[in-house]
């Protein structure tokens, strides 16, 4: 059976940067709710929250990638509100991830859109001004670099399709 990594806040655990779970039955209507429910209910879904597995509390303070020179170097550099450098941390995280989509042999992952960590294809600006641009987080880029197919919330009847096809195979 084809497993899908998917962002732990989106199963009802705690651990957004404010304490907070996503909550997927009022932002995203019952169709989505059901269809992540009918993966976990099929033990598809290995859920992980890159921030924390990088080393990171709950709550934190909001970070952002930093759209300067240093967003070249390799998956980026994050920085929080505060002003603290949590790069390494984002990265760790991130090689968690892969990690754990490797024991697995997971070649799908469902991440919560925007995240700098698990955006897909937008992030915040790196200004911490609430704006958007076009992006992905840097959990995103590593698996992608590896050839995990990431989808976002708003995707999931791609990702369906994608499974589906996974397990024709
Ligand atoms: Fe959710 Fe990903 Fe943020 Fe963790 S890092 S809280 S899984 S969006």
């Amino acid at each position: 059976m084809e497993k899908i990594l998917i962002s732990a806040c989106f199963l009802n655990n705690l651990v957004r940067y404010d304490g907070t779970a996503y909550d997927v039955k009022n932002k995203l209507g019952m169709e989505v709710l059901n269809t992540i429910t009918r993966w976990q209910e099929q033990g598809r879904l290995v859920a992980l929250c890159p921030e924390m597995s990088g080393g990171l509390p709950v709550p934190r303070p909001a970070a952002e990638i930093i759209q300067t020179d240093a967003v070249k170097r390799e998956l980026g550099q994050v920085m929080t509100i505060t002003g603290d450098d949590v790069t390494n941390e984002f990265h760790a995280g991130a090689h968690v991830a892969l990690e754990r989509c490797q024991q697995e042999m997971i070649k799908m992952a469902v991440l919560t859109e925007s995240s700098p960590s698990c955006g897909s294809t937008t992030i915040y600006n790196g200004q911490f001004s609430a704006k958007k641009i076009a992006g992905e987080g840097v959990t995103t880029t590593l698996l992608r670099q590896n050839g995990i197919q990431v989808f976002s919330q708003f995707e999931l009847a791609a990702a369906d399709c994608y499974l589906n096809n996974l397990e024709q195979k």
